[in-house]
Formats: C-alpha cells, structure tokens, sequence
C-alpha cells in the first residue's frame, strides 16, 4: 500500500492506494490555519493512521506529497511555498519515522498532472498538460510519459506568464499574469469592477455565481466570462507554442462549470493557434476532479521506490 497527500491551504487530502492504484482510503482534513509544518505534518500522520486502522494494516511503503510550491531535488524539503508562507523547511521526515516509509515532495500541480495522465483524461496521452483552474491558476506538464519540472522544479507555473496589462497585481507581484485574467479570482474581481464602474451596488462573491449570471443572459456575467475565456485561450496557445501537447485538460473548481465555456475556448484556439498544418491538441475537463493531486502524489511516491 501506498499513500498520497494534497496539502492545500485550506485542505490537506490523505489517500491510501492498493497494489492495483485502487483507492482504499480517501480523507480530506483541515489545514492547520497557522499553517506550522509540524502540526501540519502531525495531522497528516493521524488521518494515515485512520487509514491504517479502518484497512486493519500497519504497513506504508511509500508516501508522496504534493505541495504548493518547488521542492529540493532530493524532494525532502520545500524550497518555497507562497500560500503556506514555507520557505526552505524540512518536511517529510515525521511521516518517514512514524511509518518507516519512503517520503516524497512534489508540486501540487505536477503532481495533479501526473494522476490525471495515469488514471484519468490524460491518460495513454505521454505529452499533455493539466491546467488548474481555482483560486489562481496552475499547471502540470507531462513530458514523454514524465513529470517536467525544469532545471530547479519551477517549470509549469503557467499561472504566471505575462499575458498583458491588468488592473491589479498578481499575489506574485507582478502585473499581467494569466491567473489574473483566467481564474476564479479573476472572474470575480473583473466582475465586481465592471459592477462598479456602472454604479451598480450589485457585487459578486464567487465564480460561481459569475457562471450563473452568464447562464442567465446578464450582460456582465456574459462578458466577464467570455473575458476569461479569451485569456484562457491566450495561454493555451501559448502553451501550445511551447510544448505542442498532444492533450490539454482543464481541472480545478472552475472546471466543473467547464460546460458553459468549454466550445468558445476551443473556437478561440483553434482560431489564433499557429501551425494549423497539424493537429490541435485535444482539449478537454479533468477526470479526477480534485482527487487528482492526491493520486498523482501517491503515484509518483510508488514510482520514486520502483525507480
Ligand atoms: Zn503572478
């Protein structure tokens, strides 16, 4: 038996795998609010051993965590981790003792990525790209059937490519990143401005409810999402000029709403891509919904005692 974990900043999610990568055991906990790795690493040893205890076993051969954020080379230590406020910590070796397991850090994204081409809609696609649409906006690179990292594992951050000028600053501290037009963020701002600058006391709090009023015909929740969805389309060509993946799919919270946007995105790409002598890349909703962090990690940690 495997484990994977997801540490999120507001949900760690644990999960336990058999032999054949079926999912025995699957709990999603609180991230501890002051964000402390110990008590962090302390409330993943639990939920294991929930897991552990529920399954009648006692035995962890590996353990993969998916962080938010790069991690060292040898993969026991965050190098940095904006949301968690982690830089250069240990973490790991709690789990590692209490279980006698191999412990292994990755990025989230990456690690996402990973599950979804072993298990979900990028699978028996070697060259694809997972990217997640949520709060800001990640991405997990699969490169010849492989995790691609980069030379210090801060590849794939595709929230962050400049894709022009915006109205507010990315929580990196640039301006123009693609998260800040083409996330859940994004969405939100964008439509409370416009809301604003119409004198209208009307103000939204979510992307969710963004979706709605364009499923309603309002003319604001129309725009703001085709807004995002022509950002959207900006960085998958650029994605696609990059890498030329065989397969994109769009996870994350804001992929559930995928049905209302999913068409114009494909238009859009398929209209500003540039060879259009060869094929596009497939594009299309994640399999595994959130679940595939907590997977992928779990995979790649098997892998790391397989290699
Ligand atoms: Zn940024």
């Amino acid at each position: 038996m495997y484990a994977g974990i997801d540490i999120g900043g507001t949900t760690v999610g644990v999960a336990i795998l058999g032999e054949s990568d079926e999912v025995l055991f699957y709990e999603k906990i609180d991230t501890d609010r002051s964000y402390d790795p110990e008590k962090i690493e302390l409330d993943i040893c639990r939920a294991v051993e929930r897991g552990l205890f529920v399954l009648g076993r006692d035995k962890i051969e590996s353990i993969g965590i998916g962080v938010p954020g790069i991690v060292s080379k040898n993969r026991d230590r965050v190098i940095a981790c904006t949301n968690l406020d982690w830089k250069d910590i240990a973490f790991g070796r709690i789990l590692a003792e209490k279980f006698g397991s191999n412990v292994s850090l990755y990025n989230d994204a990456s690690s996402a990525g990973y599950g979804e081409f072993k298990l979900g809609a990028m699978k028996h696609s070697p060259n694809s790209v997972l990217m997640t649409l949520g709060t800001g906006l990640g991405g997990g690179i699969i490169r010849d059937s492989h995790i691609y990292e980069g030379a210090n594992g801060a590849a794939s951050e595709l929230g962050h490519m400049t894709v022009g000028d915006n109205f507010y600053t990315c929580g990196c501290g640039r301006v123009g990143c693609l998260e800040t037009f083409a996330s859940g963020t994004a969405l939100v701002k964008y439509t409370n401005k416009v809301f604003m600058e119409q004198n209208q006391s009307f103000r939204v709090g979510s992307a969710r409810e963004v979706f709605d009023l364009c499923t309603q015909g309002d003319e604001i929740g129309v725009q703001a999402v085709d807004r995002f969805t022509r950002y959207l389309a900006i960085g998958i060509v650029n994605v696609i000029a990059t890498i030329d993946p065989e397969k994109i799919v769009l996870g994350g919270g804001l992929s559930l709403s995928g049905d209302i946007y999913l068409e114009k995105l494909k238009e859009y790409v398929m209209e500003w891509r540039y060879f259009k002598e060869i094929p596009p890349p497939v594009i299309e909703l994640s399999r595994l919904g959130e679940k595939a962090g907590v997977l992928g990690a779990a995979l790649l940690g098997r892998d790391a005692i397989s290699s």
